[in-house]
């Protein structure tokens, strides 16, 4: 059914795989473990033999259909999910890289992502980052042991977009896995295996999931990569279908070794929600395009970051690459304003952490996100201590304008 539409291909397709009884929705399967009346098939399901389960740790059957919806999404080959984005990205790349590798990254970064590259260097992987809003410094970076390049489509919360397309290409050109972090941007509005990802990177706890009441992170590999040139292969997994090498590893290695398994629970809440992606998604970007105007005119508000208004830097590059753009968008109040003072005075957007919820939040991300990060490093991903983030939600638009008036009258 691959001809057929994003809402389609999602809603019905639990159904494409032999449901119990019918069901409509993939029930959750609370089980750890699965009996076998023939023991040679638990075995071979152990020797990847034969398709099955042995323990909730590596697969659970609510969690498959969640993988198999976000595949169909990223128009991929396959999926493996964990429990949080941050599980995603750290399993992936622990399971990928080992020391004396180096990978070139974005500056431009989700916090959490950030401390754990500062990880990998303890870790004896080295890694660069640079402002990949322009391919030629990823291509000053690289250097004989690169292995990976990684960047985000819409930076958080300065929104600086990479130069997806151009990467891509030199990441083709010299052989190297490329590394696309979708969680802003949603497969509803940008394909990262359009501009050549080799694995995406979404984290479920944001719009995919949307209500704000789960988490979860899901790596997709494109099939675009090939494996066989990838030396870090354990034997083990190279089987006979090289495109299925690197996401068994992270399956195998991520998954079993690390073990922020994603729970069946959480997996049928962001399931149901991304059912409704798209639509959620149109009304946060219309809302957030309204909202980024009405900040570029108030004389309280110094600067506006948002790729919709033509005055940002990348907006051409999101208006070619992306079907709308985003729900996220930060502003510098002008130099007398308290962004505490501004964001206690709001009444329908509330102060807190997470985007990608229905309801609009609000963050000073100096003070709490990007605090622990230290001065400088803020100072260079241009993040002010004035700054606010929003993540625009569902709500009325007249509702949240009116929260702004109250909160800079
Ligand atoms: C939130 C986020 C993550 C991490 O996801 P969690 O589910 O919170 O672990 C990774 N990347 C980006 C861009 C994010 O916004």
């Amino acid at each position: 059914m691959s001809k057929k539409g994003f809402y389609t291909k999602n809603l019905h397709s639990d159904r494409s795989d032999n449901p119990e009884h019918g069901v409509l929705h993939k029930p959750i399967h609370p089980s750890v473990a699965y009996g076998y009346e023939d023991a040679r098939h638990l075995a071979e399901v152990f020797q990847g033999k034969r398709a099955g389960y042995n323990y909730g740790r590596q697969l659970n059957p609510t969690v498959t259909a969640l993988q198999n919806k976000i595949t169909t999404m990223e128009d991929g080959i396959a999926s493996v999910a964990f429990a949080t984005g941050m599980a995603a990205i750290a399993s992936s790349l622990l399971s990928l890289l080992k020391a004396g590798d180096h990978i070139v990254s974005s500056a431009f970064l989700f916090g959490n992502t950030n401390s754990f590259f500062n990880t990998l260097e303890r870790l004896g992987i080295e890694v660069t980052f640079v402002d990949a809003t322009e391919a030629r410094f990823v291509e000053s970076a690289l250097q004989e042991n690169t292995r990976l390049v990684f960047v985000e489509t819409i930076a958080n919360p300065v929104t600086q977009i990479a130069d997806l397309q151009a990467i891509g290409q030199l990441c083709q050109l010299k052989g190297l896995i490329y590394f696309v972090d979708n969680t802003m941007t949603s497969p509803h509005l940008f394909l990262p295996k359009q501009v050549g990802a080799s694995l995406i990177i979404n984290s479920l706890t944001k719009v995919i999931g949307g209500h704000g009441n789960a988490l979860g992170g899901v790596v997709t590999d494109t099939g675009l990569y090939d494996w066989s040139s990838f030396e870090n292969i354990h034997q083990t997994y190279r089987a006979e279908n090289t495109k299925l090498w690197g996401i068994t590893q992270i399956k195998k290695k991520g998954l079993r070794d690390m073990g922020a398994s994603m729970s069946p629970e959480a997996a049928h809440h962001l399931a149901v929600g991304s059912e409704t992606l798209p639509m959620r998604m149109d009304r946060a970007c219309s809302n957030a395009m309204v909202l980024a105007e009405f900040c570029e005119q108030h004389e309280k508000i110094k600067c506006v970051y948002y790729p919709g208004l033509s005055k940002h830097p990348q907006h051409e590059r999101a208006r070619q690459l992306f079907k709308n753009f985003g729900a996220i968008f930060s502003i510098d109040l002008a130099n007398d304003v308290d962004c505490f003072d501004v964001l206690n005075k709001m009444e329908t957007i509330i102060s807190s952490s997470n985007l990608g919820d229905n309801r609009t939040l609000a963050i000073p991300v100096a003070h709490t996100i990007y605090y622990e990060m230290g001065e400088q490093r803020r100072a260079s991903m241009g993040i002010a201590d004035s700054m606010i983030r929003f993540s625009v939600g569902i709500e009325e638009i007249e509702d949240l304008l009116d929260d702004f008036n109250k909160a800079l009258a």
